[in-house]
């Protein structure tokens, strides 16, 4: 913290001074991203679906775990040519987090903390629930006796990082359940 501090603050004097800092910037910026490797992704926050530029340290050496040291807008993407908002602009402190789940968790009726379980043990239960969910709520026919075939008690809400292709097996396997509450998001 001091170190930036003390770089805020010596940048601030030469700004007020009249020297131009772009170039140190540049350079700076140069540096932090010149051993990278590259990865043209997508902002996973919102159905905008922003370019991003996803730089890479260690991805080609033995024995190094590769560490995203930096993200930015993607210039050649036709949807953002290199901008991005405020939440893109951060998603590197979203990919590198202590706090990012990286395990399925279940927080059990009446209980009132979360508690991690294995991927098996969450397909396991995730089937065990829609199967008995399904069979006891199904509704074969309305109150007018028009056959509907339709399930009323589950709904699907899809994330902002799902693909079409994912979508379109969300809806077709939805659809063959009779879940008729299904929202996603569509994306490229
Ligand atoms: S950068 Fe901002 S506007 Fe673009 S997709 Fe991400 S959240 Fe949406």
């Amino acid at each position: 913290m001091d170190t930036r501090r003390t770089f805020l603050k010596s940048t601030g004097i030469a700004a007020l001074l009249g020297f131009d800092l772009a170039p140190m910037y540049a350079q700076a910026r140069e540096l932090k991203i010149s051993r990278t490797t590259e990865t043209r992704s997508t902002c996973p926050y919102c159905s905008v679906s922003c370019g991003v530029i996803i730089h890479t340290l260690g991805d080609r050496a033995k024995n190094v775990t590769p560490q995203v040291v930096h993200v930015e807008g993607d210039p050649d993407h036709p949807i953002n040519r290199g901008t991005l908002c405020p939440k893109g602009s951060s998603l590197q402190q979203d990919i590198v987090n202590p706090r990012r789940l990286l395990k399925p968790q279940v927080r059990r009726p009446g209980s009132d903390h979360w508690e991690d379980i294995s991927w098996d043990t969450a397909y396991d239960e995730i089937a065990r629930w829609v199967k008995k969910t399904r069979d006891e709520s199904f509704v074969e026919k309305d109150a007018q006796g028009r056959t509907v075939n339709r399930c009323e008690s589950i709904a699907w809400t899809g994330g902002c990082t799902d693909t079409n292709e994912f979508n379109y097996l969300v809806v077709k396997s939805m659809r063959s359940l009779g879940v008729c509450y299904l929202e996603n998001q569509a994306r490229v």
